[in-house]
């Protein structure tokens, strides 16, 4: 188990909204309390939305997507939880939780603007720690993607506009 810091969006915020809180943070994932229920985001899951939206005046926003993996609530078993300063009975207890609930990630500490997880695997997250180096379009900022995915002096795949990285 590992434990990370992501920043926290609203449902409600736009995919290419999501994308400038993960550069903001330099952070490959961010939290979102989704109806379904608490969600960790990856970069790639918004990139592929962004690729696939056909129709721009119906905007795509986190509420739209699905999560990876799933995301468990400790509440209110385990309030707070800090693996470093955890019991091996504790760390257990918690490693026991999250394969109860089948959840990769868990709600390990809430703030306002960041969400710290516990997640069940170190291998993801390491995948999820940092932001890929990404393109962006110059004609329009929605055509974003993952910069491996273009050679330099490529131009968009969307519209054939140069492109720029972030
Ligand atoms: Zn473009």
């Amino acid at each position: 188990m590992d434990q990370i810091t992501l920043p926290r969006a609203a449902a409600s915020s736009t995919l290419l909204e999501a994308i400038a809180l993960m550069q903001k943070a330099r952070c490959g994932a961010l939290f979102v309390d989704l109806p379904s229920g608490p969600a960790v985001i990856d970069a790639d899951i918004v990139l592929h939305a962004l690729e696939r939206e056909v129709a721009p005046e119906a905007e795509l926003t986190l509420g739209d997507l699905k999560p990876r993996y799933a995301t468990a609530n400790f509440l209110p078993t385990i309030k707070t939880v800090s693996l470093s300063s955890s019991s091996v009975k504790r760390l257990n207890e918690i490693q026991s939780h999250l394969d109860e609930k089948s959840a990769v990630f868990g709600v390990a500490k809430r703030g306002a603007k960041t969400v710290t997880i516990v997640t069940r695997y170190e291998t993801i997250r390491d995948a999820i720690a940092f932001l890929p180096k990404l393109w962006v379009c110059e004609g329009d900022p929605s055509h974003v993607l993952r910069a491996e995915r273009l050679q330099p002096g490529n131009l968009c795949p969307y519209d054939g506009q140069p492109t720029k990285s972030d």
